[in-house]
């Protein structure tokens, strides 16, 4: 018989819709200063590009990931949707995001406290809702990004899931995705896996007769939460199949494994692997600086080379301007 999983220890990553690729790099990796630690392309859409942002080591927490659509019809953000991610950033670097952002033209709403954080919340510029969070967090975030090291970004530090029954989402997540209930105020439970760190956090908030979201440029398309091994995965398979989740078979996603199944409120969620991790490709400094493609695409690299749009990434890096150009 199986034994009961233990669930999941955290966010993996996000993976949102964009617009333009170009106009993602220079705020993600530019204004935000996150590295770029993979330059793919979607497995199921080859001519369009699959990037994916971290800290320095490209660790599982950190990966914020999109597809850009280009001129796609944009998404709506409403219920049943991963409504606004949110980064963490040092204690006391709320004053340097503040004039950096001024200094950028990002408009941000006024800093406010949560669960004892100050959140500083703004958009990106397809209308992705993002925030910053300063709060304790030891993660060493990006040496060499468009930020001074001591005020980078650390990986995410939240996320928050609106859906319409949130006892329904509440229960899965605490009987079966390891997380427990930890805080709770004005609408928001917030729930952490793991070490309960930055990173381990979801929040969820009731959002009953709230306008349901569209998929689309600017809206989250699903959240991976991770397991350590490929074990801790099937564990937590055959939990959420017993339950009557129609649950997919493990996908080989080149640096991680994933399965996908959509939970009562209506959000994608994924259990990703740790490993193998963003350096299974590319040495680990030279991470984001190839177009990395999977093996059963590499026939295809000329004419992908062809049709994806050169990207400039923004970095301190010297040798990270893309190669291609
Ligand atoms: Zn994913």
């Amino acid at each position: 018989m199986s034994t009961k999983s233990t669930g999941t220890t955290g966010i993996h990553h996000v993976t949102a819709i964009a617009g333009n690729p170009q106009r993602n790099v220079d705020f993600y990796a530019g204004v935000l200063g996150l590295r770029m630690v993979k330059k793919t392309v979607n497995f199921d859409d080859p001519e369009t590009y699959h990037l994916y942002y971290g800290d320095d080591g490209g660790n599982p927490g950190t990966i914020m990931t999109f597809f850009p659509w280009g001129d796609a019809r944009r998404g709506r953000i409403g219920a049943g949707q991963l409504v606004t991610t949110s980064f963490s950033i040092p204690a006391d670097s709320l004053g340097y995001w503040t004039e950096r952002f001024v200094e950028a033209g990002i408009r941000f709403e006024k800093p406010r406290g949560r669960f004892g954080d100050t959140v500083l919340t703004f958009s990106d510029p397809d209308g992705l809702r993002v925030e910053l969070v300063a709060a304790q967090d030891t993660r060493e975030g990006t040496a060499d990004g468009t930020t001074p090291a001591g005020d980078s970004v650390r990986g995410f530090h939240h996320v928050t899931l609106a859906v319409e029954d949130a006892e329904l989402t509440a229960k899965l997540m605490t009987e079966t995705l390891g997380f427990r209930q930890t805080d709770e105020a004005e609408g928001r439970t917030r729930f952490a896996a793991g070490d309960g760190g930055a990173g381990d956090l979801v929040d969820v908030s009731g959002a009953a007769g709230f306008p349901r979201g569209a998929m689309g440029v600017g809206a989250v398309h699903h959240v991976a939460f991770r397991v350590p091994d490929d074990e801790a995965q099937l564990a937590v398979r055959e939990e959420v199949a017993a339950l009557g989740y129609d649950v997919t078979p493990v996908l080989d996603r080149n640096y991680f494994r994933s399965i996908y199944f959509r939970e009562p409120g209506g959000v994608l969620f994924e259990i990703a692997t740790d490993p193998p991790g963003f350096a299974v490709d590319e040495p680990l400094d030279e991470l984001g600086t190839h177009l990395k493609l999977p093996p059963w695409l590499e026939t295809r690299r000329g004419r992908l080379e062809e049709v994806l749009s050169p990207l400039h990434i923004p970095t301190a890096r010297a040798d990270a301007t893309g190669g291609d150009e």
